[in-house]
């Protein structure tokens, strides 16, 4: 009997150590299991890259069936949304750490993030169809050419002619009235379908096209704030449903948010 317990723990044991080994993660990177549930989520299941392929996958279907307006962008967030932080969250985690400005900077500028499923065949797709994209992102604008590097070194087909990085600045949250501009991002939207956009690094061609008004006809993100003129506490669940999928597509982020 004796035996049979010692085994049994033995058992146990080796278990538990096996569930604290390393895993890959999607983009074959190591996390340790000692990570909160929503980060291995999004780093270990399956069903983290079905979703947000799936969810990627028909919205461009849905997009190339539409009869697209001159001057098309579809307005894109960037974490969570393009850029899968998840290993900043374990860092955070595994060094017993808060989120930070300081340590988020640090790895913004790392240029270490990893793309979310999905989101290169969605560019790809808007781009070749001849469409734009706008990256409308909370990171701060003087990281944008972090931001950009990362993107580029993801493999993503952009340039500055078809895509605007937009990181926020001060002007984004002064200009917040609760009326006209509901949340941080609505002053880059309205910029965008007035022409006086301020694109990360253009080309004197790519000034030329993104000073052309624009037509929005998709907001994609991973935060009810991604779409415009929405904030988490007015936000109607029941009232974006019919334009889910649409003119708006929100992918899964169960590590934070503005709830
Ligand atoms: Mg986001």
């Amino acid at each position: 009997m004796q035996l049979t317990v010692t085994a049994l723990v033995t058992t146990l044991s080796l278990t538990l150590l096996s569930a604290c080994s390393t895993k890959p993660n999607h983009e074959g990177s190591s996390a340790s299991t000692v990570l909160p549930p929503s980060v291995k989520w999004q780093t270990q299941s399956k069903e983290y890259p079905l979703i947000t392929r799936a969810i990627y996958r028909d919205a461009a279907l849905q997009l190339m069936q539409r009869e697209l307006p001159t001057n098309w962008v579809v307005v894109m967030d960037v974490d969570e949304t393009v850029l899968d932080n998840s290993g900043y969250q374990a860092m955070l985690s595994q060094s017993g750490q808060s989120y930070s400005t300081a340590s988020w900077n640090q790895w913004v500028k790392s240029k270490q993030a990893k793309l979310v499923p999905g989101a290169s065949d969605f560019i790809t797709s808007v781009v070749s169809a001849g469409g734009k994209v706008a990256l409308v992102t909370n990171r701060n604008k003087q990281l944008d050419s972090y931001t950009w590097q990362n993107l580029e070194a993801m493999g993503l087909p952009i340039n500055t002619d078809n895509t605007c990085l937009m990181g926020r600045s001060q002007a984004d949250k002064d200009a917040v009235d609760g009326q006209q501009i509901v949340n941080d991002k609505d002053l880059r939207r309205q910029q965008l379908m007035t022409g006086d956009v301020d694109c990360y690094n253009p080309s004197d061609e790519a000034v030329a096209e993104w000073s052309q008004p624009h037509n929005i006809v998709m907001q994609v993100g991973d935060n009810i704030e991604d779409i415009a003129k929405t904030t988490q506490a007015s936000a109607d669940p029941s009232a974006l449903l019919p334009r889910f999928g649409k003119d708006v597509v929100i992918l899964p982020n169960p590590m934070y948010g503005s709830w």
